[in-house]
């Protein structure tokens, strides 16, 4: 991981924290091309009801549409929250490159334990479970602390909801 995955991260990181304060889950994407430009950015919407709403999911489907294959190969995804088995399998099928992530599955169900939460329902899988033989790199412990306060913020809100 080099300064510029690093300064990656940390956009996604502000892009977890704008999407906790629009009343969604914290999580953050970009799309990086391979001559190294950020073709697209989102963050998590699931709030208005759909679960399916994650920025990875988003930026696969917007790379389907806007890039050719060749151009997704080299592309990289950075993330504030490892992909989850969805997106890791919608970046697998639209054939994007590398994966770089700030938190891992594992870090955060770490989290959501020691904040009380109750196990999720889906498997929080590591992309290499999904995903055979990809370039994948995380994490990131200079944002770990980061991105747990945002995620205790956002259980916080949910329990009290
Ligand atoms: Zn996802």
């Amino acid at each position: 991981m080099n300064d510029q995955d690093r300064q990656h991260l940390t956009r996604c990181a502000e892009l977890a924290g704008a999407a906790l304060r629009s009343g969604n889950d914290p999580f953050g994407s970009l799309l990086m091309s391979g001559a190294g430009e950020v073709l697209f950015e989102d963050h998590n919407r699931t709030a208005d009801g759909d679960a399916t709403q994650h920025p990875e999911i988003a930026i696969a489907r917007w790379a389907a549409a806007h890039l050719s294959p060749e151009q997704r190969a080299r592309a990289t995804v950075y993330t504030s929250g490892e992909h989850c088995l969805m997106c890791a399998a919608a970046h697998g099928w639209v054939g994007l490159g590398r994966i770089v992530y700030a938190s891992s599955s594992r870090q955060l169900t770490e989290w959501m334990g020691e904040f009380g939460a109750q196990p999720g329902r889906v498997n929080p899988l590591p992309i290499q479970d999904v995903l055979r033989e990809w370039s994948v790199e995380g994490l990131e412990p200079a944002l770990s602390a980061r991105l747990r306060e945002l995620h205790r913020q956002n259980f916080r809100r949910q329990a009290e909801s």
